[in-house]
């Protein structure tokens, strides 16, 4: 079934509660993406076209890309901040039939449209949307989801999270990645429930929008600044009933803080472009710091090798089927038997609850030892002066490579890293510590150690 008859339900419920005190109902967004996927259909789109979007977060984006699974064609979110060179590279791999700049003004000139009667029919492994990752570790690869896919995950999520008709969904993340475009909007949409609609991450409309909705959706980033502004109280969250964090770990200050100040614990997740959400802390049980809970219902997952910490492997309904047009990246990332690789490195408590250690991609390799980053990146976060860390390995004459580490603070290296190791075997401790304003990060709050390592890769040479 196609996905668009599933999520959307026309009603009078208000889905937009917008900045300045407008509503849009599911009436009339079912109707906005109806008249859409008529332009769409009218302009030569054919199911299976790839529709690709550049364009501000605003409600007829959304329509956009429900229009497109209504009309039966595949959506192709760009990142707003890629330059005219980067969305060329997008447009020659993906093909699409159409790409859209300003979807306000394709809305409007839909209105003379009438709204498409009948959904294109889909079946549940029919494409649905190609996810470019984010390419922190590399080229972005344009993750293929289908409609069954989807729906899985996003029913799934519903329920984990126990969404409401009484929800009431804070969202002000961008909806060209899975987090804000599939996790927030389905689970929405899914309990009929309305969304209080911020075009981006600003503390105050934050602030406002905290005080008439219930549940928050966040990358680690706004938790920090939420935290950083002292009009962040406990009474500011009393509303609220559930803050979620993913796309980027989350780090344990930030976890810790949150809890004294609200009295909430965040609900970490752990998700990819390739299979959209994989893990969940719990509802209802215990929320860990620095775990990303347990597999969701109907997701295998798996540690690959013989230690127990190893790369996280997964099966499951909302796995992706291959990344497109990369026949063998996607043979390569699949095991014989059918497990995704997701490329990140963890490990599963006996309970099934999973901790995630960093991606395969950071392991730093130091004199045949294998080092992972996290270890020491907590230990450094706990040191005083240090706000946020990111360990890297850089090239070493000796040892192929040793470990630094770039940090957020100040203080006297050649004491820090005295302190470290007292608690670190000589191979793990940094050699050297540099200190930072800020780190590289990309739109989700990624730190991007590949920027980080090209800066600092002749420090040992
Ligand atoms: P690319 O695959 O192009 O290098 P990317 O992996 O950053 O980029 P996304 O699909 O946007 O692209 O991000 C998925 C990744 O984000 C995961 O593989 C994981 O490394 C990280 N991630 C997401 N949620 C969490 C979390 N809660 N804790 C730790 N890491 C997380
Ligand atoms: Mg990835």
């Amino acid at each position: 079934m196609n996905l668009y008859d599933r999520l959307i339900t026309a009603s009078d419920r208000p889905g937009f509660l917008l900045p300045d005190g407008a509503q849009i109902t599911y009436g009339e967004l079912d109707a906005g993406a109806g008249r859409l996927a008529a332009l769409l259909i009218s302009r030569g789109v054919v199911p299976g076209d790839r529709v690709a979007v550049q364009t501000d977060k605003t409600p007829e984006a959304v329509m956009l890309y429900l229009a497109t699974l209504k009309a039966g064609a595949v959506f192709l979110p760009l990142n707003t901040a890629y330059t005219a060179s980067e969305v060329d590279y997008f447009l020659a791999d993906a093909e699409p039939a159409l790409f859209v700049q300003d979807a306000v003004a394709l809305a409007a000139e839909a209105a003379d449209h009438a709204p498409l009667e009948t959904t294109v029919p889909r079946a549940d492994d029919d494409l649905a949307a190609i996810i470019y990752t984010s390419g922190t570790t590399g080229r972005s690869k344009g993750a293929m989801l289908t409609h069954g896919a989807l729906y899985a995950n996003a029913t799934a999520l519903t329920d984990a999270w126990g969404f409401t008709g009484d929800d009431v969904l804070l969202h002000a993340l961008p909806i060209f990645h899975v987090h804000g475009l599939f996790v927030a909007l389905h689970c929405a949409f899914l309990a009929g429930a309305p969304m209080v609609w911020l075009a981006k991450y600003e503390d105050a409309p934050v602030l406002a929008g905290l005080a008439r909705s219930t549940v928050m959706m966040g990358v680690p980033t706004f938790y920090t600044r939420l935290l950083a502004n002292p009009g962040f109280t406990k009474a500011a969250a009393a509303h609220m009933r559930l803050f979620i964090s993913g796309s980027a770990p989350l780090l344990e200050s930030t976890f810790a803080e949150f809890e004294q100040r609200t009295g909430q614990a965040i609900l970490e997740r752990y998700g990819m472009s390739e299979a959209v959400i994989i893990t969940t802390n719990p509802l209802v049980g215990e929320r860990i710091a620095g775990s990303v809970g347990y597999p969701l219902p109907g997701v295998a997952l798996r540690i690959a090798g013989p230690d127990p910490t190893g790369v996280i492997e997964i099966k499951g309904p909302s796995v992706f089927c291959g990344y497109w047009r990369m026949p063998e990246k996607t043979a390569e990332d699949f095991t014989a038997d059918g497990w995704f690789k997701t490329g990140d490195v963890g490990r599963q408590d006996a309970d099934g609850r999973v901790w995630i250690s960093g991606r395969a991609k950071d392991l730093i390799i130091c004199g045949g030892y294998n080092v992972y980053p996290k270890e020491i990146e907590l230990i450094l976060d706990e040191l005083p002066g240090v706000t946020e860390s990111a360990v890297i390995g850089l090239p070493h004459p000796d040892f192929g490579e040793a470990v630094a580490a770039v940090v957020i603070g100040s203080g006297d290296e050649a004491a820090m890293i005295a302190t470290l190791r007292e608690q670190l075997a000589a191979f793990k401790a940094p050699k050297r510590i540099f200190f930072v304003e800020d780190l590289p990060r990309n739109a989700m709050g990624k730190v991007q150690k590949n920027l980080l390592r090209a800066t600092y890769a002749g420090t040992f040479s």
